[in-house]
């Protein structure tokens, strides 16, 4: 480490430019305090910052450099797309044929392109409402489907609590047409439809929950979401947005197989650009503009050098790269656990796939209010001496771990050789208390 004054330098000229200094208020370090690394460049599984340390990535732009980080096909590809023009607000083969590669890997018949998670939630649940002239909409508390006023209500107790607004500036009746739920609980799930059913038009779930930490759903409750759904005429709409074409080339529907009616895209496909999509059954997509009333758009959309960027990541993200991101973090995710085991620090391990986090507490996170009660506190301990030894950790207990195919031996070696420091200091902040 040599020292990060270019990063606070950076910092403090940022405070005076952007609120709290960052674009994504995560990046700001607030849940485990210090100064937010500036990255100028980044190869690989490694990013380095703007005073030349260099970091093991774990967090992989939250998902996406599934291949690693400058991977030389999707360098090549968006240079010659930014050659040829970076936007047209025409249509273009690259949007055919990302929409293509979609379709073949996963359960929907048509797709929408558009530019982050949150618009491909937001319009996935406006064309619910759309199409079956229903109001209401059932999310999960503790699940994360970017920052859509409507369900940024995760807040609410008992068992079908109307939503009520989790930030300044989303109004009361903007949520009042959510209802939260705490997440795996069927009997809430049963009631809420007993109570509402032909009023809902959609539930939202994430495949996994991944942004209260890693909350796998029970056994069948996506099947039970989906079971429930048709009976009462609502959609489901399972948000892959984190997991999509990551936990496998299909996402978490390789694996588990429930297909949405619509389903959410984000992040993998774009290959580090702004690239998102929503899509489903043909007969709902049908209801979207031009080819139906329901109304969404993007001067964006389908941008040439994000879907050139997708569709190099995508392609390129081959068996290997699966079976060896599946490895990789299972290897991490042992290592951790068991350095925090040996030092004492009460933790928990929950994976789905190769998808994992590390809860700081142990009792089995059911819910988010449990995830709640963690000790945020030995994690922020645990992440800056990892940081200090040159591994880049997700700034949140709340965040799962993101490994990618270019995690080579070097890497994994420098990640194991810090966890055994991160997690003496975890014991140590313990003991301070
Ligand atoms: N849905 C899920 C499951 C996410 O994890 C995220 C972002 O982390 C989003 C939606 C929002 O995506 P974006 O940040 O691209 O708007």
């Amino acid at each position: 480490m040599t020292g990060i004054e270019d990063s606070k330098r950076l910092f403090e000229r940022a405070n005076e430019v952007v609120p709290g200094g960052v674009n994504s208020p995560v990046r700001a370090f607030r849940a485990v305090g210090g100064t937010p690394r500036f990255m100028t460049s980044a190869k690989g599984p490694y990013l380095t910052d703007a005073d030349g340390n260099e970091y093991v990535d774990l967090i992989c732009s939250w998902g996406p450099m599934i291949l690693g980080h400058a991977h030389p096909a999707v360098v090549e590809a968006v240079q010659q797309a930014a050659g040829r023009g970076t936007s047209y607000g025409a249509p273009t083969p690259g949007e055919v044929e990302l929409a293509e590669e979609i379709v073949a890997r996963t359960p929907v018949e048509k797709v929408r392109l558009v530019n982050s998670g949150t618009e491909a939630t937001m319009s996935a649940i406006r064309l619910a409402r759309g199409f079956t002239g229903r109001t209401k909409i059932v999310k999960f508390a503790g699940c994360y489907h970017g920052h859509v006023d409507s369900l940024l209500a995760a807040a609410g107790s008992g068992v079908a609590t109307l939503g009520l607004p989790d930030t300044p500036g989303v109004t009361g009746a903007t949520t009042a047409d959510t209802i939260v739920l705490p997440y795996n609980d069927v009997a809430a799930v049963e009631e809420a439809f007993a109570e509402y059913g032909n009023e809902i038009a959609c539930v939202i779930t994430e495949a996994v929950p991944c942004n209260m930490g890693l909350v796998p759903p029970l056994p069948d409750f996506n099947a039970l979401l989906k079971a429930k759904c048709r009976r009462s005429g609502a959609l489901l709409i399972i948000d892959e947005v984190l997991t999509g074409f990551r936990a496998s080339r299909s996402g978490w529907y390789g694996i588990e197989g429930v297909p949405g009616d619509l389903v959410t895209f984000g992040k993998v496909m774009g290959g580090g650009l702004p690239a998102a999509a929503f899509g489903g059954r043909a007969d709902i997509m049908d209801h979207l503009a031009p080819a139906g009333p329901v109304y969404q758009a993007g001067t964006l959309s389908g941008n040439p050098l994000a879907t050139a960027a997708g569709l190099a990541t995508l392609r390129n993200a081959t068996d290997e790269v699966y079976e060896t991101i599946d490895r990789s973090a299972a290897l991490v995710a042992e290592a951790a656990s068991a350095a925090l085991a040996k030092e004492g620090v009460p933790h928990r391990l929950q994976t789905a796939g190769n998808l994992f986090s590390i809860f700081f507490t142990d009792e089995v996170v059911g819910d988010f209010a449990a995830a709640q009660r963690q000790d945020s506190k030995a994690y922020a301990a645990f992440f800056h001496e990892a940081l200090d030894r040159g591994v880049y950790l997700p700034p949140s207990s709340y965040e799962v771990w993101f490994l990618s195919a270019a995690h080579d031996e070097a890497a994994l070696e420098r990640i194991t050789d810090a966890l055994p420091h991160a997690a003496r200091a975890a014991a140590e902040a313990r003991s301070a208390e």
